[in-house]
């Protein structure tokens, strides 16, 4: 597995985790839900969710 590969996987694992174990702050999702815009179509993990994910894990 090339490094590019294995950031890619590094990457989708935080946001899985941020997704997991943090409410978005940005776009109100509960944990376990998906990020999504204020029309509701799907959208990237929010900054602000890896932060309260990683205030979580502190
Ligand atoms: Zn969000």
């Amino acid at each position: 597995m090339s490094f590019t590969d294995r950031r890619a996987e590094q990457l989708r694992a935080e946001a899985d985790h941020a997704t997991a174990v943090a409410c978005c702050t940005t776009c109100q999702s509960a944990p376990g839900y998906d990020c999504h815009h204020p029309d509701g179509t799907p959208a990237p993990v929010h900054d602000s969710r890896y932060t309260e994910a990683e205030g979580n894990a502190a």
